[in-house]
């Protein structure tokens, strides 16, 4: 906010206004009193000449009535005595007319004395015998204010002549303009000191108010350490005491609101879904880390970018269709080596009255979970096939003897041992199924003990030479020191029957299987190789998958139920090892895996 200039603040303002009202209230008072001492003064002036002008009408009056009638040279003279014998020094000039001929009968002025004898050209005088009335009038005679009057002398009521005089009232306009001088002199100083002390008064309003202003701007700016001066408790105090309070809860409000801010920030940073905010034209504003590695993109290029265009939603949504959005989306970003799927889920940050604000939009990894799905449904379905296919070849079997084949000696036993071979096969399956179920449970547990394996390899490598029908020779490279590795047997056992009846299985004629155990620093590595049929490069990691087979018809000519390398897989994963294969096509396979080898250990048993 701009600083307050002077001209413009209300201190100014406040002593503008005093010295206004004291300058009117003044100006009234100096009017009205100027203008009742003016009528004042004049009255008593004119009432003092009067009364002194009453006098000499009395001696002119005596002196025309003694000579009325007669034609007397002496009256004028007699007129001119008085007059000259008169003479106040206010009054410039007394002239008689007559009554009747409105001759000047005389004068007190001596420059004057030709008119005597003259007819009077004035109006008033004329005008005062006639209606035998007082005519005044002020007038301004060479730059001088004068008073003249004219009073008729009368005589047994008629006017026999009248007295004219010119009175000099420059005195009482001096006067008038003395007071004046004083009374603005007298208002100027007064002017001064009120707005001296308008400027002193007008603080104790002010101050407060500019400190609760300069208060305020510094809570816009975050600031609400200040506090406001309280000057005193009238209303202003008051104010200043509840902004201070105001200050104080408007503090405490932001502290709770960064807290929450700060809160929910850490709780979004720290969140394992993905979380985006939009503003309300659909821009995003906030973006947390989660979000950023599902989406592969870096803060920078997202942010005020189009939720949609960023979701790659823009060619079947719009923002307001997400804002609409009841269900989730699933977002499908899977390549051809690797699968992606997110599940976003919207909604709307609206105010009260309705108005959309923005989006918030949760991002959740479900690649994981549809894999599961996935593999669940393909896993039904395998078992469903699996089972389908020796209960239908049974089926056809026992249909054929129930429709006489049983009579036949020769066809029969044949039926019945194919027969019993699916079954046989089919309690297989089962029996996998079941182990693979019981491996994936969550209680499963090994029952480990310390076996020395290169005679636990031989010993199981012995049961498969002794009970072997193929024609293939065996090759043994397996030390004779004793290696000690803690291993559940039985799994173990299992995992290498597995993989040592399928190298016998896809071994041809005379083929040789060779047995490897090599020792490494914490681990040992088994390997059985053979020089069969191998197996295509890219299917090397399936052939460990559930039910997979690389030829579907030959294996399952061969008997086999596509679990027993899935199992195996299983049970080295339990012991914390690895298995995988190697081949050349048509020229073998080596199956491999790992078992942890604490060496420390061994020499324990040593
Ligand atoms: P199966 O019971 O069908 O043998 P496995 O899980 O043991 O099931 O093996 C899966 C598939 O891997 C087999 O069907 C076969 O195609 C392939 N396979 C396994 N071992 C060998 C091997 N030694 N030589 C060639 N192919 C093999």
């Amino acid at each position: 906010m701009k600083k307050v200039g002077f001209f413009r603040s209300i201190h100014l303002k406040f002593v503008i206004i005093y010295v206004l009202l004291i300058l009117v209230a003044m100006q009234i008072i100096g009017v009205y009193f100027v203008r009742k001492l003016e009528t004042t003064l004049m009255t008593n002036y004119q009432e003092s000449v009067k009364s002194r002008v009453d006098l000499l009408v009395y001696d002119i009056q005596e002196e025309l009535v003694k000579e009325r009638g007669k034609e007397d040279p002496t009256k004028e003279e007699a007129i001119r005595q008085i007059l000259m014998d008169y003479k106040p020094n206010d009054i410039s000039e007394i002239r008689v007319v007559d009554g009747s001929s409105f001759k000047i009968l005389g004068t007190s002025s001596l420059s004057n004395q030709g008119m005597v004898g003259q007819r009077t050209p004035d109006v008033k005088i004329k005008r005062s015998i006639i209606t035998g009335e007082d005519e005044d009038v002020i007038q301004l005679k060479a730059n001088e204010r004068v008073w003249v009057l004219s009073t008729p002398i009368m005589h047994n009521g008629e006017a026999i002549a009248a007295v004219y005089l010119v009175a000099n009232i420059n005195d009482i306009f001096d006067q008038m303009n003395d007071i004046n001088t004083i009374l603005a002199t007298g208002t100027a100083i007064a002017l001064i000191f009120t707005a001296i002390l308008g400027v002193l008064l007008a603080q104790t309003i002010t101050r407060p108010i500019s400190d609760m202003r300069k208060q305020a701007l510094a809570m816009t700016r975050g600031n609400f350490s200040r506090k406001v001066k309280v000057y005193g408790y009238d209303e202003i105090g008051q104010l200043a005491i509840t902004f201070n309070n105001l200050t104080k809860k408007l503090q405490e409000a932001q502290a709770t609101t960064e807290g929450e801010k700060r809160k929910l920030s850490s709780v979004i940073s720290y969140m394992t879904d993905g979380v985006i905010s939009t503003d309300r034209k659909g821009r995003i504003i906030l973006i947390n880390d989660p979000a950023l590695q599902m989406l592969g993109v870096p803060r920078e290029t997202v942010l005020s970018q189009p939720l949609v265009s960023v979701l790659g939603l823009d060619e079947n949504y719009t923002f307001d269709d997400l804002l609409q959005e009841k269900d989730s989306i699933v977002l499908d970003y899977s390549t051809k080596s690797k699968p992606f799927i997110l599940r976003a889920n919207f909604s709307v940050i609206q105010k009260e009255s309705g108005f959309v604000n923005g989006l918030i939009a949760v991002l959740y990894d479900i690649t994981e979970q549809e894999k599961i799905d996935m593999e669940r449904r393909e896993f039904v379905a395998n078992v469903s096939h699996e089972l389908r296919t020796p209960l239908t070849t049974m089926r056809s079997y026992l249909e054929a003897l129930a429709e006489g084949a049983w009579r036949d000696e020769e066809i029969a036993p044949n039926f019945l041992e194919t027969t019993r071979g699916e079954t046989e096969r089919m309690i297989r399956l089962v029996n996998d199924l079941l182990q693979l179920s019981k491996l994936d449970s969550v209680d499963y547990r090994l029952s480990k003990e310390w076996v020395n394996f290169p005679v636990f390899f031989n010993r199981i490598i012995d049961r498969f030479e002794l009970t072997k029908e193929q024609n293939v020779t065996f090759k043994r490279e397996i030390t004779e020191n004793a290696i000690f590795v803690e291993i559940d047997e039985d799994k173990i056992t299992q995992v290498l029957d597995n993989i040592i009846s399928n190298a016998m299985k896809y071994s041809p004629e005379g083929g040789k299987i060779t047995f490897k155990v090599k020792e490494l620093d914490d681990q040992i590595v088994a390997s059985i190789s053979d020089e069969g049929v191998g197996i295509p490069k890219d299917n090397l990691d399936k052939i460990f998958d559930r039910f997979y087979r690389v030829d579907k018809a030959r294996t399952r000519k061969l008997g086999g139920t596509g679990l027993g390398l899935a199992i195996a897989r299983e049970m080295v994963n339990a012991h914390g090892g690895k298995i995988w294969a190697e081949s050349v096509e048509g020229k073998g396979t080596t199956v491999q895996f790992t078992l942890p080898y604490d060496r420390s250990a061994e020499d324990d048993w040593s």
